[in-house]
């Protein structure tokens, strides 16, 4: 099974909360190693994921998957010309 960049960004938070099965995480890791747009986007979602848990909201305020999917299309703006 191969995964594209849509798959890692769906399952993104799951992966960086450690949620997702060894093999999902095989695929999303070895993605990365390959892909600059899914590294930067893991890079910018881990920054809001430790933001919220260093505070003491635990659960994901609503909108923040709108808001995620709105900054990955301009990520992807931005890589492809
Ligand atoms: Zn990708």
């Amino acid at each position: 099974m191969r995964i594209d960049c849509k798959h890692v960004w769906e399952y993104i938070s799951a992966y960086i909360e450690g949620e997702v099965d060894a093999d999902l995480r095989a695929q999303i890791d070895k993605h990365l190693e390959t892909c600059e747009i899914c590294s930067a986007v893991l890079d910018s979602t881990r920054n809001v994921v430790v933001l919220y848990a260093d505070g003491r909201i635990f659960e994901l305020p609503r909108g923040f998957s709108q808001r995620l999917h709105e900054r990955l299309d301009i990520e992807l703006a931005k890589a492809v010309p």
